[in-house]
């Protein structure tokens, strides 16, 4: 899809209305905001896809934020993958990195300011009675007995509890707005909890942590954000962050939200895909399953197809899930364009040219890429013994079957037309362990007198200079649609797919491929797209992940869809 024919969505809509009415003097500042508890997901991309390139379009900035007020979960490791995750996909902050814990002194002073102007309270009540004193949806809740402490009191005892005087979780410090207000979050929520832990920024100098609600706004406030985007959960909160700054009367962003990224057959929240790590129902953050950034990256997925499927996927008010299909489809649109041909061939059948001489062997001219001509042509070798596919052979072909069986004929991609003349079964498994093959010398690929036609062509290697090779399919991590659905008392990860990844040892692919790096995508002709494994493979043990199939089941969705 062409930048002209994207929609135009309700956040732009509302930057360019107040473009248009000068409000924040014509700036556009947004930032985006993750929590270095876990790795980026393609969730978040759709999030920092929105808010840089809302900057970039409105010759803003986008401020990258570490919401890093929860110290117990959060890791600088989290802190380095974030960033290289954001950089991966093409975004440059400059020098805006910024921290909310570099925020917070600033924030402890608007805490006092809220206290001195009787807008804030130290409560003892524990984390339990504060939520019997919170009331439900249908029911108000009650005034904490603490409520009416004087304010000199109140800075005293918010004083200690910075000191570290008082235990873990002993004294909280409250907004006072309205404990019988019909949205919970206003019902005096918890802005600061005493938590004795070690900071990955901070260290020991606080023991007192601002809650998300908090810190957020304010945070930023003061960054100067004129719209603060974040995803619908956030809804219900709005009137909180108005609240704080309102009463601290400073710089107001605009808090918009829109409909979080939701696909199916995999899970969107850091705290589960943390759970598969933990629990080891993958290799890691980075395994080529997960749907975070990490692992997209190392299944093969380029940068390009992930911003061009952030886009596609435009921005809405309404939840909604999308098909992974679409995700894959983006992607294969632009292998297609860039991923040089090779031929490898996953289950190898020997075959032996009978009547081609046993010492001959020969350079045959190959296609790059018929989608770009630019890419050029290279030389593979062709000689007595090859390998193809297991299942380009079939003893019974069934009716349709236009590959390889006795007596038939077939086209080998770039050479020769072969006959099926005899082959070889392994006794004890009945297994065909090789077939025997006649060629036709004047059919080879190019040459003048290659105009005989025949109903199919498979991909081969020559046996003696193919190299041996490791490739890894995978598939969908859930067998279900929608994992997240499940009946009370089932476990999500039940509807893990076992055979999510298939091994194949024994594949044997063109000798070219012997200087293939870590990353490099190519197309394996009539099987798909795969790269070369950036952890485990190696100069002379090379190791592929299927990136993507061919079959493009969105283009077909697509299709029906416009009828
Ligand atoms: P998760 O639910 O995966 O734990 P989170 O919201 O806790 O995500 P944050 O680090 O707080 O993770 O998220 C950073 C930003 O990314 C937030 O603005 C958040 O709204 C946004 N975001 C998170 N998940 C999605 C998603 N699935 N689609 C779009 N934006 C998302
Ligand atoms: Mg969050």
């Amino acid at each position: 899809m062409s930048k002209t024919e994207t929609p135009s969505h309700f956040i732009r809509n509302i930057i360019l209305e107040d473009l248009r009415t000068g409000k924040n003097d014509g700036r556009v500042q947004t930032r985006f905001p993750p929590e270095p508890n876990g790795y980026l997901h393609i969730g978040h991309a759709k999030s920092f896809c929105l808010n840089f390139g809302l900057a970039v379009e409105f010759k803003g900035f986008c401020n990258l934020r570490f919401d890093d007020t929860n110290p117990s979960k959060e890791d600088v490791e989290y802190v380095e993958s974030i960033k290289s995750d954001v950089r991966w996909l093409g975004f440059d902050w400059g020098k805006r990195e910024y921290y909310t814990s570099g925020y917070f002194e600033q924030l402890y002073q608007f805490a006092l300011q809220l206290i001195k102007a009787g807008k804030a309270f130290v409560c003892d009540l524990s984390a339990d009675q504060i939520r019997e004193y919170r009331g439900t949806l249908t029911e108000p809740g009650e005034n904490s007995p603490y409520r009416t402490r004087p304010v000199e009191e109140n800075l005293s005892l918010f004083g200690r509890m910075r000191a570290g005087e008082f235990p873990n979780g002993a004294r909280t410090l409250r907004a006072k707005i309205d404990m019988a207000s019909p949205n919970l979050n206003l019902r005096d929520p918890v802005m600061y909890r005493i938590l004795y832990a070690i900071h990955h920024r901070t260290g020991d100098q606080w023991c007192i942590y601002p809650t998300y609600d908090f810190a957020h706004g304010q945070s930023d406030s003061i960054e100067g954000i004129t719209h603060s985007i974040c995803t619908l959960e956030f809804e219900d909160h709005r009137p909180l962050y108005d609240w704080y700054l309102e009463q601290l009367n400073i710089h107001h962003p605009q808090q918009i939200e829109f409909a979080r990224l939701n696909l199916n057959y995999t899970v969107l929240s850091k705290r589960k895909l943390l759970e598969l790590v933990e629990q080891r129902h993958v290799t890691g953050w980075d395994d080529p399953r997960m749907p975070t950034l990490a692992g997209l990256r190392r299944r093969g997925y380029t940068p390009q197809s992930i911003r061009s499927f952030c886009e596609r996927i435009g921005v809405a008010k309404k939840n909604s899930m999308v098909d992974i299909a679409m995700l894959e489809h983006c992607l294969r649109e632009e292998l297609n364009r860039r991923a040089l041909r090779v031929m490898g061939v996953l289950r190898p059948l020997r075959v032996i040219i009978d009547n081609y001489p046993e010492k001959q062997q020969e350079e045959l001219d190959a296609v790059n890429n018929p989608e770009d001509p630019a890419m050029g042509t290279r030389k593979i070798p062709f000689s007595r013994v090859l390998y193809i596919e297991r299942d380009d052979f079939r003893e019974d072909p069934p009716k349709q079957f236009f590959r390889l069986a006795p007596g038939r004929e077939v086209r080998l991609r770039y050479a020769y037309i072969i006959k099926c003349v005899d082959f070889v079964k392994d006794t004890t498994t009945g297994e065909v362990t090789e077939v025997h093959c006649t060629f036709d010398p004047d059919t080879k690929s190019g040459s003048p007198n290659a105009a005989r036609k025949v109903k199919g062509t498979i991909h081969w290697v020559s046996a003696e200079h193919s190299l041996e090779a490791e490739v890894r399919l995978y598939d969908h991590l859930f067998v279900k649609p929608d994992p997240e659905n499940v009946e009370e008392g089932d476990d999500w990860k039940n509807a893990l797919d076992p055979n999510s990844l298939e091994t194949l040892t024994s594949c044997r692919v063109e000798p070219g491929l012997a200087d293939a790096g870590p990353g490099d995508r190519y197309q394996f002709e009539r099987q798909g797209y795969y790269c070369v494994d950036s952890v485990d493979s190696s100069r002379g043990a090379l190791v592929f992940n299927r990136i993507v199939s061919l079959r493009d089941t969105w283009a077909k969705i697509e299709k029906a869809q416009k009828g």
